[in-house]
């Protein structure tokens, strides 16, 4: 509890009226589990100081290094199509400030993370460290490989856009597990897909529908530029 839950909760009305809007595309609504860990986690702590009074706004917002902190119904809404559980593990490709993360680590057991960015993944860390969730790690890389050593997931979450699905996604999934990811090499061309991996293997990805994510990108050399 802080004193900031009250404009959460006003949020969270503002999620389920959202999702309901869209619950014809994407076959959800705001569940009790999802709308606790919303709850729970305060944005606020996310974001700059300047941009604070913001946090409880269903927008995404800048977080330096040119990337955003998710818009709060779209958190909702892929936290809902992975369908995270008690004593799951999940992988989240694309950590940014943590706050996804975040939501996630009050539904599961165990959140693995990555970043491309150096500082993004640092402050992230010590982020999630100082509000006293540890049953988050960040790790410093390229998602697009996944994180092998702590395969196969109950789910994947990846929020940033990829132009294809990353190869090395599918195999890191349990059978019956899901990945959520936007796919789309345009800012504005860009769909929320579902991946389920049957009990066979075989992977069947249906589209939920249009999104905008900043790029899942190929990790460059070189220091990165604070571009906010
Ligand atoms: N989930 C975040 C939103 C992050 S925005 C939150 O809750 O705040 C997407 C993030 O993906 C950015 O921080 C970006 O740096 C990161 N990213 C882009 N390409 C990546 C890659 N190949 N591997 C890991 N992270 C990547």
């Amino acid at each position: 509890m802080d004193d900031q839950e009250p404009r959460r909760r006003h949020l969270l009305q503002r999620i389920a009226e959202e999702l309901r809007s869209l619950e014809g595309r994407t076959g959800c609504r705001l569940s009790p589990g999802v709308e606790a860990a919303l709850t729970a986690v305060p944005r606020h702590m996310f974001v700059g100081p300047g941009l604070q009074p913001a946090a409880y706004d269903d927008t995404a917002l800048p977080i330096g290094w040119r990337q955003t902190i998710s818009q709060p119904s779209i958190v909702a809404l892929m936290t809902e199509l992975l369908r995270p559980q008690a004593g799951q593990t999940v992988l989240e490709v694309g950590t940014g400030s943590g706050y996804q993360a975040a939501v996630l680590s009050q539904m599961v057991e165990q959140v693995y993370s990555i970043e491309t960015i150096p500082q993004l993944a640092e402050q992230a860390s010590a982020r999630l460290k100082q509000l006293g969730i540890t049953n988050v790690e960040v790790r410093c890389g390229d998602g697009r490989l996944g994180w092998p050593e702590h395969a196969p997931y109950d789910g994947i979450i990846v929020t940033a856009a990829a132009d294809k699905m990353p190869s090395a996604l599918p195999p890191q999934l349990k059978p019956g597990a899901r990945l959520v990811l936007p796919i789309g090499r345009h800012p504005y061309a860009q769909n929320l897909w579902v991946f389920d991996k049957k009990e066979d293997g075989a992977v069947e990805g249906r589209v939920i529908l249009a999104v905008a994510f900043v790029p899942l990108v190929e990790p460059r050399d070189g220091p990165e530029s604070n571009g906010a």
